[in-house]
């Protein structure tokens, strides 16, 4: 099982894809993680990936590609994968589609202000990677992972001129994909605005569909 997660920035793709990854076994593969990583081991590719990311723009189509394609010739994708935040443009699906083939596009809908609110408190694990939210999901100790005793960190690019940026980004580059998947026969839609129980339910709605 193949699947794409598309939508903007907060709308929980992260959250479902780490759910659905747990539950049918299949890895995550997220390219935001992938450049936050090499960004904090300073690698070559973490050094040219720093500045765009926290400006909020997009990493170079070449590099974003070549990384992804690399990364689905390991052996734990024989069962499937879930790429969360890939692809982000029209070129990057059209490269994708000469190295894997996808069962479906899953689209997390959800409103502009929604998105704004959820990003703005979003903290994330600098440990183990675990996403709170500062009044929806709240650690139960402030700043401190409840799975593994972490820091937490708010992202440099989940604040406020940044992700106006990454919205904008969004729109130009990556909302195109939502006609490239559709007309391929591939879109599938959730409703991503009510809670992440709810998006969960969409979601295995969907996943059964394709296995059956
Ligand atoms: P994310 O965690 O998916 O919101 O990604 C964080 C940042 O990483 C983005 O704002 C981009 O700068 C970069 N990035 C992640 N995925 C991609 C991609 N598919 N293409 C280009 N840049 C990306």
């Amino acid at each position: 099982m193949n699947l794409i997660f598309l939508g903007p920035p907060g709308a929980g793709k992260g959250t479902q894809a780490k759910i659905t990854s747990e539950k049918y076994g299949i890895p995550q593969i997220s390219t935001g993680d992938i450049f936050r990583k090499a960004v904090a081991d300073q690698t070559e590719l973490g050094k040219q990936a720093k500045a765009i990311m926290e400006k909020g723009e997009l990493v170079p189509d070449n590099l974003t590609i070549e990384l992804v394609k690399e990364r689905l010739a390991k052996d734990d994708v024989k069962a499937g994968f879930i790429l969360d935040g890939f692809p982000r443009t029209i070129e990057q699906a059209k490269a994708l589609d000469n190295f894997a083939e996808i069962d479906a596009a899953i689209n997390f809908e959800i409103d502009k202000e929604e998105i704004v609110r959820r990003l703005t408190g979003r903290r994330i694990c600098s440990n183990c990677g675990a996403i709170y939210h500062i009044t929806d999901f709240p650690p139960k100790v402030p700043g401190i992972c409840d799975k593994c005793g972490g820091k937490l960190y708010q992202r440099d690019d989940d604040k406020p001129e940044a992700i106006e940026k990454r919205l904008a980004v969004y729109t130009k580059q990556t909302e195109p994909l939502i006609t490239f998947y559709s007309s391929a026969g591939k879109l599938r839609n959730i409703n991503s605005s009510i809670n992440p129980e709810t998006s969960e339910k969409q979601l295995i709605d969907i996943i059964n569909s394709i296995k059956a």
